[in-house]
């Protein structure tokens, strides 16, 4: 018998090698087919006198990825085409389908023969929850290979036993520790939790492996052993009774309540480490069906795993422009932005030419990469080989000639539209034609900057955020002449160096920028009315924002703040600014020299280390206070995130964006809007468009023009529409359904 997704092969000892091994895949993943073949490999190897044991191992570099997100999908579109004809056998029937991929781990580790799963490359979510239920788990000792259950993080949690296996294989702090933060374990940490059983040379892994089952290894799992003990102490012991109540209160500080998923994990360790295995398991899986009907983990799953990969692999890239490669990648500017557009190129393994206007300049500028990789190397990530190498692709010079071949530059020189202009016509005379120009700005309009390209379709912006190195989002900004080619090349450049890319069209702030304003600018109206300033930051994060307004506009820079409010008033006019919010930058900027963290004097205070920053004591003498006792707190938290997503639909009735999914995956990306929301259009989505104006209104009439719901919302509330079916980004499916 053969199978399409593995290969199965017995060796003279009767031990099966069962090779995952995915065709036209790069990775392997979970789908249906797959659960049913190795289903019947489970049957096979039971059945088979002459077999005495299987070890599974992968084709392919990695492991596997766990969970395909088409089965997923296809999974919530079931029940919610069912829902809507019988809502109670659609949860029945979810619950039915949840449990598939852990009965079919169940039967493995109870059929009778021992399994080993050994581990070649990165192994997640299902993958490594199938492993678990193997009875032998070797990992190879390559750096590269990470395991994690990180299903936390788009919402759900893991729900094919891991909840059950994990705390009944190391202890229960460590098991919630990995869970519900979703981190990835080295082969090193996992041996020492008690997850895996041995390390071996990647060579030998198969070998090893083997070894085990010759060994006599017992195909029976701890938990099916009589007088089986947790490792950690059971639940109502000494160690249960110091951990249970910490945990359940550190939860609630990291998440504020706002992750379902999270919490389901600490309710099925907790209730299931009180029962036999099999009811855990039941337990694990009700929580599971329960929390997939969450608007969380609906959300969070269609952004931050389906759409984050779709736009990952060029959903948006014009298909019918051949793939650029890129040999050399031009920046000019060796500050701030440049250095670390630089080192993210050379990481991807592209030669890059860094130009400034003194070799002083673009050596510091380069200096930057050497500090990046020198910490790599501390922390055991890189070698002096690395370093060696990465350098040795960065060209620091003041010499435009050098771009000469280049097929991409890409600009960060001053915000000057002067500098600018020179910049790109010094580039433009030794780049060959089809090179593609980009601009970093992040304030001037890309279709004004391109006026002086001579072939203003090759130009284009590349909107980076700081740190370069640890941001994950690009904007990628149209011009009015921008053409498909440079778009395509500026989103193979994106994919080249592993972020994720939005499309954007030309507009003053783009997309990013005008949400973050609006979330600062709300903060200036809480100050103003006299919301004590902690309340404003806690506020912030209870509503699932990572950063406080306040702390966010001392990273940006609150001069900063005080030139785009000039900038403003200077091009849109007085109504364009508040002028309580002029009065209180120039306050800060002008009278008290509180220019942000850059100056150590912000709206905080930035004391010598190892003392921590905290809110500047003065700041709340500014404006009188109100009771803190006296404020809601749901709507100061409203606020922010209306205010916020109030703005990405006005972006969106605009046609600044146009697909919802880039504004979803872009919020969370660039400034952490509330995760579990799915993003800035998801949550208005989630809330519903008609309820969601109706509170806009409500806020509109309190607290001022900003909560003014767009046309675009007044006529979707009107429709019941939503942001995925008004901008479907997938037409052809959706014309496929209506026809079916
Ligand atoms: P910066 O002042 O740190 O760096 C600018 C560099 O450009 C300087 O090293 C300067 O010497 C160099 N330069 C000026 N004129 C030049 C020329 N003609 N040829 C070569 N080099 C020249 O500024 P930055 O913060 O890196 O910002 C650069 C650009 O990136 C700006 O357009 C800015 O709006 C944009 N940007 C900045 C941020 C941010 O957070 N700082 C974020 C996104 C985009």
């Amino acid at each position: 018998m053969s199978y399409t997704n593995f290969k199965f092969d017995v060796d003279a000892d009767g031990i099966a090698l069962v090779t995952w091994d995915m065709p036209d895949k790069s990775m392997n993943v979970f789908t249906e087919e797959v659960m049913k073949e190795l289903d019947a490999i489970v049957d096979r190897v039971a059945k088979d006198e002459a077999i005495k044991g299987a070890v599974i191992t992968s084709g392919k570099d990695t492991f596997s990825g766990g969970a395909d997100l088409t089965m997923l999908k296809r999974m919530f579109q079931l029940f919610q085409d069912e829902k809507a004809k019988d809502p109670k056998k659609a949860v029945e029937l979810l619950f039915e389908n949840t449990g598939k991929m852990g009965g079919l781990f169940r039967k493995l580790e109870t059929s009778g023969k021992p399994w080993v799963s050994a581990i070649n490359g990165t192994c997640m979510g299902g993958a490594f929850e199938m492993s678990l239920a193997c009875h032998g788990r070797v990992v190879s000792d390559d750096p590269s290979v990470k395991m994690a259950l990180p299903e936390v993080k788009v919402g759900i949690f893991p729900g094919a036993g891991g909840t059950q296996r994990v705390p009944r294989l190391t202890n229960q702090q460590d098991a919630l520790q990995m869970m519900t933060t979703g981190s990835s374990l080295t082969a090193a940490r996992a041996k020492a939790m008690g997850l895996v059983h041995e390390i071996a040379p990647a060579k030998k892994l198969v070998e090893t492996a083997k070894k085990m089952i010759k060994a006599g290894l017992k195909p029976v799992q701890p938990w099916d052993e009589k007088g089986f003990k947790l490792p950690g102490g059971a639940i109502y012991s000494a160690a249960g009774a110091n951990l249970w109540p910490a945990a359940t209160a550190i939860l609630r500080r990291e998440t504020y309540g706002n992750y379902p998923g999270a919490a389901a994990i600490l309710k099925s360790v907790y209730e299931g480490l009180l029962v036999p295995f099999d009811t855990g398991l039941k337990i694990e899986q009700r929580y599971f069906t329960n929390i997939l009907q969450s608007t969380e983990a609906g959300m969070m799953i269609r952004s931050l795993f389906v759409s984050l990969q779709e736009l990952n692999k060029g959903a948006r890239r014009p298909a019918d422009v051949k793939p650029t490669k890129f040999k050399k990648v031009g920046v000019i500017g060796a500050g701030f932005m440049g250095a670390g557009i630089a080192y993210v190129t050379a990481k991807a393994g592209i030669s890059v030419v860094l130009i400034d206007q003194t070799q002083e300049a673009a050596d510091k500028g380069k200096a930057h990469t050497a500090d990046l990789i020198t910490k790599d190397i501390q922390k055991g990530k890189a070698t002096a080989d690395d370093k060696e190498k990465l350098l040795g692709l960065i060209t620091a010079t003041t010499q435009y000639a050098e771009l000469d071949g280049a097929d991409l530059v890409i600009e960060a020189v001053f915000e000057d539209r002067e500098v600018k202009r020179k910049a790109t016509e010094q580039a433009e005379a030794v780049l060959k034609p089809a090179a593609v120009f980009a601009s970093n700005t992040s304030t001037l309009p890309i279709t004004g900057l391109a006026k002086v390209s001579v072939r203003p379709k090759n130009f284009i912006g590349i909107h980076f955020f700081s740190p370069v190195d640890k941001m994950l989002l690009v904007e990628v900004i149209l011009g009015k002449k921008t053409s498909e080619k440079a778009l395509a090349v500026a989103l193979d450049y994106v994919r080249a160096i592993k972020k994720t890319p939005i499309v954007v069209n030309d507009t003053r702030g783009f997309y990013v920028n005008r949400c973050v304003l609006r979330y600062m600018s709300e903060a200036y109206n809480m100050l103003v009315e006299g919301v004590p300033p902690a309340m404003i930051e806690n506020v912030a994060r209870m509503a699932g924002m990572p950063v406080g307004p306040l702390a966010l506009n001392d990273e940006t820079a609150i001069d900063l703040s005080q030139k785009i409010l000039k900038a403003t008033l200077a091009d849109l006019g007085p109504k364009a600014v508040d002028p309580r919010h002029v009065e209180l930058v120039n306050t800060l900027v002008d009278k008290y020299d509180r220019r942000g963290r850059k100056n150590g004097k912000g709206f905080y205070d930035y004391p010598a280390k190892p003392a921590k920053k905290h809110l500047w004591p003065e700041l709340k003498t500014l404006y009188p206070q109100q009771d803190a006792d006296k404020i809601d707190v749901e709507v100061l938290k409203q606020r922010f995130l209306f205010t916020i997503a109030l703005e990405a639909a006005r972006v969106m009735e605009e046609g600044i964006v146009t697909d919802p999914r880039e504004a979803d995956v872009g919020s969370i990306l660039a400034f952490g809007f509330a995760p579990y929301t799915g993003g800035t259009l998801s949550y208005i989505d989630g809330i519903g468009a008609a309820k969601f104006v109706e509170i806009a209104k409500g806020l509109q009439r309190k607290y001022g023009a900003q909560f003014k719901a767009p046309k675009l919302l007044v006529d979707m509330a009107e429709k019941g529409d939503t942001f995925y079916e008004r901008f479907n980004p997938y037409p052809v499916e959706a014309k496929k359904k209506k026809a079916a």
